[in-house]
């Protein structure tokens, strides 16, 4: 008789650790299987976000921010430093201690919840039995009442790319180069992509990015993309549109590009190659014969609004089923789907899940852009303010940017806010609070914020859909 539990997570990264979290704490007997090894082979909660996207990601772009600061911030404030460098084995040890820190943070989390832990790949067997094959081999197979699914994702590979890890990279091998790279090319102007360039970009890598797009950040409003290419540009790095790579080939130390550019065949060769053309749902393997949970076309598994996957006791979450690949989400769900399992009202709500980019400066959004309230017809109005006319942006030397709010015309219901400009990662959260409570931008207009601060700009910006900002002349 297999070991029995009231909830099976499979994949413990952010959407399943969420789940198995608050199933735990609503009293459920539950257990988590994860395969994700760290350096050291052994079991490394927190998935992708914490071993090799978010959380280091976010280490590195801190490094190299203090470092662009130190070389480029600096003498405006008079600062002067002679002979500044960096010790790129310092800055990576630095971001692994965070990692560890966070990914053993999550193990403290389960062993204080009673959460039992497998360390090894699961796949869902028929009546909600889950087959736990370890790094070594072995298998054994526990049972539940539920499962849930939340197997995450993995980096799309081109066939004419193929990642080695050392020349050719995805995000991980990114987040590990042992010296600055002098030529640094990177396929894909999306999130990956234009947050790693950046990180390498800072610390004096010749960065050029390769996008098969014609529009700059086509998922953003396009008055953000704007200010952010601008931006982009001035801090030197390459972004090349309507471009799509044909062939990628390593010889000896540098790796030789071709692509179809916007004036015909070009070719390019860097020191190293970033491949970041988005990531596909890992699925692979995870599903028995008859479970009866449906793929769909790309890989994810099939399920509801509230995902369930239609098999009675079967749930998946997170970046392995639809929706976007964002960890917050993810979150959401896995709380959700165990409040859902304990009989409570879980509930996520997809139409104010922020977006950000961590480049500097940041991007943060939530809701609709101006261009899709203009696609699906509806009546709008806008309002944007510049960082440059608030106060603490220019004391904090942070002049560039603006935050845009885009409101119903006659409802005057908040859609949308965007934002480019320092820091706008957390001041998105304010956005999404009055949208989650159905806000209107005279809500946001009449609100109190703190002067001097950068929130400053969402309040002018709400208030300019009503054309009275007051930092603004016309
Ligand atoms: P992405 O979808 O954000 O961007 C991929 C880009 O590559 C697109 O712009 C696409 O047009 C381009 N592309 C595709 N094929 C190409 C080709 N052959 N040549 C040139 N360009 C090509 O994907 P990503 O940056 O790899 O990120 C993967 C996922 O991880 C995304 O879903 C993202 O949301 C998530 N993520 C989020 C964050 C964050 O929230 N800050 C950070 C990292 C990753």
């Amino acid at each position: 008789m297999s070991e029995q539990f009231d909830v099976i997570v499979i994949g413990g990264g952010p959407a399943g650790y969420h789940a198995a979290i608050r199933a735990a704490q609503l009293g459920l007997k539950t257990a988590c299987v994860d395969m994700f090894a760290g350096k050291d082979g052994k079991a490394a909660l927190g998935g992708t976000c914490l071993n090799v996207g978010c959380i280091p990601s976010k280490a590195l772009l801190d490094s190299s921010r203090q470092y662009w600061n130190l070389t480029h911030g600096f003498e405006v404030h008079g600062i002067k430093a002679s002979n500044p460098s960096i010790d790129v084995g310092t800055m990576v040890g630095r971001k692994e201690k965070i990692v560890k820190q966070f990914t053993g943070g999550v193990a403290l989390l389960f062993k204080a919840n009673k959460i039992a832990s497998f360390f090894g790949k699961g796949r869902l067997l028929k009546e909600r039995a889950v087959e736990v094959t370890s790094p070594d081999g072995k298998k054994q197979v526990i049972s539940a009442t539920n499962v849930v699914i939340a197997t995450g994702s993995a980096p799309i590979e081109l066939p004419f790319a193929r990642f080695d890890g050392k020349r050719i990279v995805d995000n991980a091998g990114a987040l590990e180069f042992d010296s600055v790279p002098k030529r640094l090319g990177v396929i894909g102007a999306g999130v990956i992509g234009l947050e790693l360039g950046s990180v390498w970009r800072r610390l004096g890598s010749e960065v050029t990015v390769i996008e098969a797009l014609p529009e700059f950040m086509a998922a953003a409003d396009a008055d953000i993309a704007k200010a952010a290419a601008r931006e982009f540009a001035k801090q030197g790095l390459t972004i090349e549109l309507g471009a799509k790579l044909q062939k990628a080939e390593v010889r000896g130390n540098e790796v030789h590009l071709v692509y179809a550019g916007k004036d015909g065949e070009k070719q390019l060769v860097v020191d190293r190659l970033l491949v970041a053309v988005g990531r596909r749902a890992y699925t692979e393997g995870v599903l028995g014969d008859g479970t009866g949970v449906k793929l769909d076309e790309r890989g994810r598994v099939v399920v509801d609004d509230h995902c369930w996957t239609g098999v009675e006791g079967v749930w998946a979450v997170g970046d392995c089923v639809r929706g976007p690949m964002l960890a917050h989400k993810g979150f959401e769900e896995g709380i959700a789907v165990a409040e859902l399992i304990a009989g409570k009202a879980g509930h996520v709500n997809y139409e104010t899940i922020p977006w950000v980019v961590y480049t500097e400066p940041e991007i943060a959004w939530a809701g609709k852009t101006e261009a899709q309230c203009k696609a699906e017809g509806i009546p709008h109005k806008t309002g944007s303010f510049p960082f440059a006319a608030v106060g603490r942006a220019v004391a904090m030397n942070e002049p560039a940017g603006l935050v845009k709010v885009i409101a119903h015309a006659e409802t005057d219901r908040i859609l949308g806010v965007h934002m480019v400009g320092a820091c706008v990662s957390e001041l998105i959260a304010e956005a999404v609070v009055a949208m989650e409570f159905k806000g209107s931008a005279e809500d946001l207009a009449r609100i109190i914020h703190a002067h001097p601060t950068l929130s400053e700009a969402v309040h002018e910006a709400a208030m300019a859909v009503d054309k009275r900002a007051i930092h603004r002349a016309g």
